[in-house]
């Protein structure tokens, strides 16, 4: 086992287990769905940048089981809520489901379709957000940090997940199209004056950037 995976198994040994989280995955597990919910270390540090951040306007962008929903939305302060994009209809309904049983029901929006047009219908409403999570299709993540942008508010955080794809990032070998977009999301996240940022390469990855004010 490498080095990182032995950290990574020390690290959750040190934590209780979360029996909300591993019903979810439990849950993914038997449906069948893509296993790749967010890092346990990643999911604590996306509560608690909602925590810190005071965010009060949540948006995530690739929904899954719901597992990252949960850690978002616990770092909610009272008032807050969390708007998630997600194209399965299916995996909404399941998302909404593991919300609801985790006590936040009354704090999450599902809106299911391709997110691109679930963005541009949130611009029409004139919604604006405090804290963007991106983990849907990697070729339309740079489509995404311009939504962020242009859909954030002073201020707001914009994260993004797996921008390393499991080494295929940092191999000059590789280009296929979602390499190069991710290429592409790092390298804005790395250089857009509009931003302040961090790209940290534990797990698959998280890039972490916040508007300026
Ligand atoms: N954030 C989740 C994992 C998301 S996996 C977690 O950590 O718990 C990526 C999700 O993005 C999948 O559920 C997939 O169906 C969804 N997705 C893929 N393309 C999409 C698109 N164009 N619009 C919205 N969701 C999309
Ligand atoms: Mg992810």
């Amino acid at each position: 086992m490498s080095d990182e995976k032995i950290s990574e198994q020390y690290v959750e040994s040190v934590y209780a287990e979360d029996v909300v989280l591993e019903k979810v995955k439990a849950g993914i597990r038997n449906r069948n769905m893509p296993e790749i919910s967010i890092a346990p270390g990643y999911g604590r540090l996306l509560t608690l940048l909602v925590l810190a951040s005071g965010a009060r306007e949540v948006l995530e962008i690739g929904a899954l089981g719901g597992y990252s929903g949960i850690c978002l939305a616990r770092g909610l302060a009272p008032g807050g809520r969390l708007t998630s994009l997600e194209v399965d209809a299916g995996f909404a309904g399941f998302a909404r489901s593991n919300l609801e049983e985790a006590g936040f029901g009354d704090r999450v929006d599902y809106r299911v379709g391709p997110a691109l047009d679930s963005l541009a219908e949130l611009e029409r409403e004139g919604r604006r957000f405090d804290f963007f999570f991106i983990d849907a299709d990697k070729g339309n993540y740079p489509r995404y940090l311009d939504w962020a942008i242009r859909l954030g508010n002073p201020g707001a955080l914009i994260v993004g997940d797996n921008i390393l794809l499991h080494g295929r990032i940092a191999d000059p070998e590789i280009s296929s199209p979602s390499v190069r977009a991710i290429r592409e999301f790092n390298e804005r996240i790395a250089s857009d004056p509009r931003l302040d940022s961090t790209l940290l390469p534990a797990y698959d990855g998280l890039a972490v950037a916040r508007l300026k004010a």
